[in-house]
This record gives C-alpha cells, structure tokens and sequence, in this order.
C-alpha cells in the first residue's frame, strides 16, 4: 500500500498534460548512461541547448550570451546606477526572475531543467566519469558550507561592476567565452578562468554550479520558500545511499524526511534511482 501511494505521490506534481510525461519519468535510471539518465530532463536540457545556440548565433551573434544570462538581473542595475543609463539586456533580466519565481515552486529548477551551462557541466562531469576521471566526493558538511564561496563571488562582483564601471563578470564567465572565444580574442585571465571551471566540473560533479555560479547562489536564497521538495518515506528506505550517489549536487539525502538542501536543481535523479521507491516530490512544509 505504502509502495503504491509513493508511485503515486511520484507523479502527482508532475505538470499537465501527463502521460508522455509520466511514461518518461518512469523509464528506469541506467547510471552508465552519459545522458539521458534521466530521459525526461535531458530531452528539455537539450532542447534549451539549442534555443540558446540559436538564439545567441542568429540573432545576436556569438558574443550574445550577455543578452540572456540571468546574472544581468543583479549587475545591470548596479552598472545603471553607476553610468546613469536606461535598463539594458532587458532579457536576461526577464529570465533572471523567472528562474526565481519558478524556484518559488520547485526548487531551482532553471539550473536543473533549463540552464545551457548546467547541462555543458553536467556532461563534462559524466564524459569524466566515463573514461575514468572519477569525480571527487566532497563532504557532505562540507558540500553545504561551500555554498559561502558563490557569496562572496555575488559581493565581488557587484562592488568591482560598480568602482570599474563595466560588466565585470565578463572576464570569467564560461558561457560568455564559448561562444565569443570564436570571434573575439579571448583575453589570459579568461582562458585561465575558463580552464579551472572546466577542470573543477569534471573533478567535482556541477563544481561549478554549487560553489562559483552568482546566480546559483542568489536562486539558492530563494530554495527555503520553494513550495515542493524531495520527500522520504523512512519505512520504505533501507539505508542503500544509492539516492546520494545519483544526486549531482552531492546532497546527503539519508534519514531526512525532507529535503532542504540550497544546493537542490529538482533534477528527480535520487527519485528515479532509488530502489525502494522512497522519495517523491511533496509539500515542503508539510512534515
Ligand atoms: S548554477 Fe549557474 S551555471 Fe549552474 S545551472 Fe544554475 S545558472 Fe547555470
Ligand atoms: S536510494 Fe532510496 S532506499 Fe536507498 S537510501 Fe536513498 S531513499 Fe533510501
Ligand atoms: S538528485 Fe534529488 S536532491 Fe539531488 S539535486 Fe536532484 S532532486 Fe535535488
């Protein structure tokens, strides 16, 4: 009965229309796959893939990612006060808070579902994995403290974007070099920059999502006031930890009967590898 109800309760929050939906949720979880572990989210990850490519090379050409990162809802208006200029890069800020209002119901699902560079360092993670490279397990203690550093990149970044009075985040932003790096020259300190996310995604699984990533951080403020969050049925779970080996922001999932992890992206991977069909989506606070 208890099983029944948590299949259930697995596809009672998915969104409407259902049944493709539900069909591909419940397809089963192989952790040797380099993709589509998770067959659902890597078909929207890689249809936002994309949207992104094609909106950033056709319609603004290969510098564009400015145009749509979300990261311009907290520096643009810094740099507006600072210059005294009217709003610019309008989309990114559209898209910034709609990435919070949607936290607001599942817990940062735009670095889950949607976000182009999650899903580039989420590849390179399991690419890393496939041929060896075995990415490190931080503690989990520690893995939640570390959060602290995408804090202090956000107060970085917002006082130089003010004293130098240009978009800062620029020199080291990944997603900016990848696409620019083909058409501008790309300055050291970018390559340098560049590399190490490179290297600590796939030595730390989406490193660069839970410790560096300023609007990571800032989304992960928001988490708290998410209305869903993973649940565990304890009577069911046998203690396998096989949740928090699928997790790719290195969350301890055991023994809680409710997820509160900030580092959450509601990516579903714990729900679908866990044998017991333990974990579903539920109300957060709701015990
Ligand atoms: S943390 Fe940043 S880079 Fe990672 S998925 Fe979220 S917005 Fe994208
Ligand atoms: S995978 Fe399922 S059964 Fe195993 S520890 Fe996690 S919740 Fe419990
Ligand atoms: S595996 Fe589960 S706990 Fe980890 S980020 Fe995904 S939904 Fe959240």
């Amino acid at each position: 009965m208890g099983y029944k109800n948590n299949i259930d309760n697995k596809n009672k929050y998915l969104p409407k229309p259902t049944f493709i939906l539900i069909i591909m949720n419940n397809m089963n979880y192989n952790p040797r796959r380099l993709f589509f572990n998770n067959p659902l989210r890597s078909v929207i990850q890689l249809l936002f893939v994309v949207i992104f490519v094609v909106i950033v090379r056709y319609f603004w050409g290969f510098a564009g990612a400015h145009y749509v990162c979300p990261w311009a809802l907290a520096e643009v208006p810094v740099l507006m006060i600072k210059l005294k200029t009217r709003l610019f890069f309008i989309w990114g800020i559209i898209i910034g808070i709609a990435g919070i209002a949607v936290t607001l119901v599942y817990p940062r699902v735009f670095c889950g579902w949607i976000c182009p560079l999650g899903t580039l360092f989420e590849f390179l993670g399991n690419c890393g994995q496939k041929i060896g490279i075995h990415s490190h397990r931080i503690p989990h203690w520690l893995n939640e403290k570390m959060r602290i550093f995408s804090f202090g990149i956000i107060i970085i970044l917002l006082v130089l974007t003010y004293f130098k009075g240009l978009l800062i985040c620029q020199f080291a932003c990944p997603a900016f070099w990848l696409c620019a790096m083909w058409k501008l020259s790309i300055p050291i300190v970018a390559i340098g920059f560049l590399i190490l996310w490179l290297l600590l995604s796939v030595r730390v699984k989406r490193g660069f999502c839970r410790y560096v990533c300023p609007y990571g951080g800032l989304t992960s403020l928001f988490v708290p006031l998410s209305h869903f969050a993973v649940k565990m049925n304890l009577e069911l779970c046998n203690n396998c930890g096989l949740c928090n080996k699928a997790c790719p922001m290195g969350i301890d999932l055991t023994g809680n009967i409710t997820v509160r992890s900030e580092h959450c992206i509601a990516c579903n991977d714990c729900i679908k590898y866990c044998p017991k069909q333990s974990l579903y989506w539920g109300k957060r606070r709701k015990n």
